[in-house]
């Protein structure tokens, strides 16, 4: 199971959130040579002990479709310590 591990800004607390706490939906496709190139992006949002509010938005692409061959993980109010997403 793939996870990221982040640590809050404010208070140094590590978080780790599960890929599937992360409800990731189809946002685009585009028809290239080798069939349909998928992109999927999840987000989720969690609240730290302190208060403060931390953001998670991974993105991933699918080409050919079943092959992802490309991720992008963005996170706001923390600091990536470990991504295996
Ligand atoms: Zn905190």
């Amino acid at each position: 199971m793939s996870y990221i591990k982040i640590q809050c800004d404010d208070c140094q607390k590590v978080h780790q959130i599960d890929a599937k706490e992360i409800d990731f939906e189809q946002v685009d496709s585009d028809e290239r040579q080798m069939g349909a190139e998928i992109t999927y992006e999840g987000n989720v949002e969690i609240q730290c002990d302190c208060g403060k509010n931390i953001e998670v938005n991974h993105l991933f692409w699918e080409y050919p479709e079943g092959v992802e061959n490309h991720k992008e993980t963005e996170v706001s109010g923390g600091t990536v310590v470990e991504n295996t997403l």
